[in-house]
């Protein structure tokens, strides 16, 4: 395999609930480190699905899928978890904040999850919620930060260990298009500044303005894979 860095060959996933859904079907795609990938496509054409076995939430019901050229298709769960954890940030359209912690605390939970001490963890949350504009906003609860803050809280979740790569599922969804505007600035800052890799999935055609590439799904397969901008510019 090539050295990039995320590689998915001929991968498919079936579900089986009465008759059997194609989710995705026979998927190709290779990945360059520092690439913003956005997903479009019609509701139920496997996007979510896509991003789920990328990040080794869910796995292939055939194909193979290697980040940094590590096999995740065939991990077991502890290492599935593991790599989860090490490698892979997820933002969600929901954002998925714990209620019960502070913004500080949650942006310091998967350092912890991690083993870090909480004083570390503590201070490093601290710095990755001013890098997204949210120092004044540490002590809030999730209830107490309106949608967009929220979703800059999320992201600052996603990225405090620094993954390999960053997947986004509807991140602008529930977001009015001002704070959308804001929430996809904020990721073309990570990936231009930080060479963050980035998999976004959107029915916002606004990112296009800032994805090197856009792959379209339809019915689980690959419909089209458009090229934006060279990602080294
Ligand atoms: P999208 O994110 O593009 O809207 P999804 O990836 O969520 O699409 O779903 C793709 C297809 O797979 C849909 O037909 C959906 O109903 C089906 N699907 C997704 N998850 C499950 C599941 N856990 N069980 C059964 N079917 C599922
Ligand atoms: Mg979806």
């Amino acid at each position: 395999m090539s050295a990039s860095l995320l590689q998915l060959r001929g991968v498919s996933r079936h579900f089986q609930t009465g008759h059997i859904v194609q989710a995705l079907n026979d998927i190709d795609l290779t990945v360059e480190a520092g690439e913003f990938l956005l997903i479009l496509g019609p509701s139920g054409s496997g996007k979510s699905t896509l991003l789920s076995v990328i990040g080794g939430l869910d796995r292939p019901t055939a194909g193979e899928i290697a980040l940094e050229n590590q096999p995740i298709h065939s991990l077991g769960e502890n290492k599935l978890a593991h790599l989860r954890r090490k490698k892979v940030g997820f933002v969600f359209q929901f954002f998925n904040l714990l209620s019960t912690l502070s913004a500080l605390d949650n942006v310091a939970l998967p350092l912890r999850m991690n083993g870090v001490s909480t004083a570390e963890a503590r201070a490093k949350a601290k710095a990755m919620l001013q890098q997204v504009g949210l120092g004044d906003r540490l002590d809030h609860y999730p209830a107490e930060l309106s949608g967009g803050e929220q979703q800059r809280v999320a992201i600052a979740r996603a990225l405090i260990n620094s993954p390999t790569l960053l997947l986004a599922d509807e991140p602008t969804g529930n977001l009015d298009s001002k704070n959308g505007t804001m929430i996809m600035e904020l990721l073309q800052r990570f990936n231009r500044e930080y060479k963050q890799t980035i998999i976004t999935v959107s029915h916002d055609h606004a990112f296009k303005s800032i994805a090197h590439r856009v792959l379209h799904m339809r019915d689980g397969y690959i419909a089209d894979i458009e090229h934006l901008r060279s990602k080294d510019n």
